[in-house]
């Protein structure tokens, strides 16, 4: 019930959020980490197809964005280097980053973070129809230039399991990745966005230097390394919008969705 009367006012929100924001918001408002998972014509919010994800490359190449991996724009950030530069993140690691995405950014010059849940690095398991990039592919993509992230060993929701094995799910992840890269990876995110005090303690002493989360907005301000924002970058999302994003203008209505989430979170936790 609770979840209908939200999905119900979705559309209306973001419209009147969407008019807000054209009115004020056109150029850039940037550093910014953009977030995408799947780029394939499944469909839904997690998938933009590949012909929306050309289309978004093409307004960055137009803006003359520099387009890089989300260490590199924070340490740009860091050196106040960044103003005019973007990171694109690309979570859960599927197939189609190494088919499509790849060979799209490679072609333009540009960077990206790839976060991997290392026990799909076989190219999958069992009972989840999407296939991943395996090992062999992983490895290929960190060769030719990309960032390869943590994203755990298991994709946990991370408040949902106990600290001992989060703690394992971090580590595992990182040294795995390390084996496998040859260099350990330095930025980390969330399953779901989902972490605590306890969480972000867990990845720096595991030896992360950076984490994403799904909390919406730029990286102006005193953002903590552990907590960087980014901006959802959805299935539909048209040239106007992907502008808008861009502009910050969605970030009120971001961050409208991001608290609903928060509230169900906390309810499910308390829920027995
Ligand atoms: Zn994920």
């Amino acid at each position: 019930m609770y979840r209908s009367s939200c999905e119900s006012l979705r559309p209306r929100l973001r419209k009147i959020i969407a008019r807000a924001g054209s009115l004020g918001a056109d150029a850039p408002d940037l550093p910014r980490i953009l977030m995408y998972h799947g780029v394939d014509d499944r469909g839904g919010r997690l998938s933009v197809t590949p012909r929306e994800f050309e289309a978004h490359l093409d307004i960055l190449v137009a803006g003359n964005i520099d387009v890089v991996g989300v260490s590199e724009l924070h340490a740009r950030f860091m050196k106040g280097d960044a103003a005019h530069a973007v990171a694109l993140s690309f979570d859960d690691g599927f197939r189609e980053m190494y088919d499509i995405v790849a060979p799209l950014l490679l072609s333009r010059n540009m960077g990206a973070t790839f976060y991997v849940i290392t026990d799909r690095l076989n190219g999958g398991i069992p009972n989840d129809s999407r296939r991943y990039m395996d090992a062999d592919e992983v490895k290929r993509v960190h060769e030719i230039g990309f960032e390869i992230g943590g994203h755990t060993h298991t994709h946990p929701v991370l408040s949902r399991i106990d600290s001992e094995r989060a703690a394992d799910e971090i580590g595992i992840c990182r040294r795995r990745l390390e084996k496998l890269l040859g260099q350990a990876p330095t930025s980390f995110a969330y399953p779901r966005g989902d972490y605590s005090l306890d969480h972000i303690e867990m990845v720096r002493s595991a030896g992360f230097a950076n984490a994403v989360t799904v909390r919406p907005g730029s990286l102006m301000g005193n953002i903590p390394r552990f907590q960087l924002l980014r901006t959802e970058i959805a299935g539909g999302d048209d040239a106007t919008t992907f502008r808008l994003k861009l502009a910050g203008g969605i970030d009120s209505w971001h961050r409208v969705v991001s608290a609903f989430g928060d509230i169900r979170r906390v309810v499910a936790r308390r829920t027995p």
